[in-house]
């Protein structure tokens, strides 16, 4: 079986695994950095993704998870700028904002309200007049709509930016499966593929969905496990409509460019169920009618499934294993692993590279004794 010899080996070719290469890559331009996966697999979660950009309308409270969801929102302008220029890949990003209809939160409307005005969330409250103004494609029978500082970002262009950064960078992509690990009680030596054993200084599992398997093959187990969304896109001229819309059970992103708008989800425990349901997608399409009629009758460009990487307390699992020496977790990103994937990426290389100035007990792996 051929070796090779790495600094550091990120397992994971999704949006979380490759930004952590950018990251660090630009932070440190010495390492020998290689990226093991199939970045096809990440067709179901950093591929499958609306790009929404959204803490305020996804977090009822200002928990750790909300700051550090907000602060990576804040990162965004300067992260897709650099990204494009190191990647010279077009990306697409959005910060004109997200709207809420009031008829979609109905008894939580006033409580929204209230949280925003607390933590000085940037927001504006649109009479049902001024709505028909700035955003005429909403059903009258939204009412009152909170406009809310938020972003979006074309997370395939954001992909495909990442992987050719990495490359650019010198970041060697290995197209490859890991099927199991070299180690002993207390060090990881060399992640093993069908032809290849990976040796590494340092590891970095950043699997997505498949993490807790990757966790059995290390003897340590990780309570993580797939949440399939079905999704689709359907063709709408890009000046139908200008923001992402929260809707009841449903959303609505505009990916802008004549790509189209994007239209979610589902939330479903079934294991790795790739099963793209045509009367699911009616569903999603109908719900966005009614908060967006013009959607009702529009061509369906494409439909897919994906899989968000959820750990048991829905809590992203980064930082330093408390097994291995020399191996580090970024996975259960679950519904906002593109949002935090700037943030993300920064807290893992400022870890490894032992710069980290405030270590977030809630992330940490320790919690699950990995
Ligand atoms: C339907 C849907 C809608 C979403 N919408 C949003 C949204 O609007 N906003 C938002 O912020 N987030 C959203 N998310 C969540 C977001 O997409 C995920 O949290 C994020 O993409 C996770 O990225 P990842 O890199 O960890 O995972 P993935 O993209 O799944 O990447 C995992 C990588 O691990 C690799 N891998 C797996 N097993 C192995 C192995 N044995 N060996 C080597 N490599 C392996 C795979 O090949 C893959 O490249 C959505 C997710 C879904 C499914």
């Amino acid at each position: 079986m051929k070796q090779s010899l790495f600094d550091i080996v990120i397992i994971g070719a999704g949006v979380i695994g490759h930004s952590i290469a950018f990251r660090l890559k630009q932070c440190r331009p010495d390492l020998n950095l290689a990226v093991l996966g199939d970045p096809m697999n990440s067709l179901m979660a950093s591929r499958a993704a609306a790009g929404m950009l959204a803490p305020f309308g996804e977090c009822s409270e200002a928990d750790r998870f909300f700051r550090f969801c907000r602060e990576s929102l804040l990162q965004y302008p300067d992260f897709i700028k650099d990204l494009i220029s190191t990647s010279d890949v077009p990306v697409h990003l959005s910060m004109k904002g997200s709207l809420i209809p009031s008829s979609t939160l109905a008894n939580d409307w006033e409580k929204r309200i209230r949280f925003f005005r607390e933590e000085n969330i940037p927001h504006q409250i649109w009479s049902p007049a001024r709505c028909q103004q700035l955003a005429p494609a909403l059903a009258e029978s939204c009412g009152e709509v909170m406009w809310v500082g938020e972003g979006q970002v074309n997370n395939r262009e954001m992909h495909d930016a990442l992987v050719a950064a990495s490359r650019k960078l010198g970041v060697e992509i290995l197209e490859k499966n890991v099927t199991g690990f070299v180690h002993d009680s207390s060090i990881v030596e060399a992640a093993v593929t069908n032809t290849l054993e990976v040796r590494s200084r340092k590891f970095i599992l950043a699997s997505g969905s498949w993490s807790s398997q990757l966790g059995d093959a290390l003897d340590v187990s990780l309570p993580l496990k797939p949440i399939k969304g079905q999704m689709c896109r359907v063709q709408v001229a890009d000046d139908q409509l200008d923001y992402t819309v929260h809707g009841l059970m449903t959303y609505i992103a505009p990916w802008r460019g004549g790509k189209g708008f994007v239209l979610g989800t589902t939330m479903e425990d079934l294991g790795f169920d790739p099963v793209i349901e045509e009367d699911v997608i009616q569903g999603l399409i109908d719900r966005a009618a009614q908060v967006i009629p013009c959607l009702k009758d529009v061509p369906l460009i494409e439909s897919w499934a994906g899989l968000r990487p959820a750990a048991e307390d829905l809590m992203p699992v980064m930082g330093k294993s408390s097994r291995y020496k020399n191996l580090f977790y970024s996975t259960g990103h679950y519904r906002n692993g593109i949002l935090q994937t700037p943030k993300q990426a920064d807290y893992i290389v400022q870890t490894i590279l032992e710069t980290l100035a405030d270590e977030i007990p809630e992330f940490s792996p320790q919690r699950y004794n990995l």
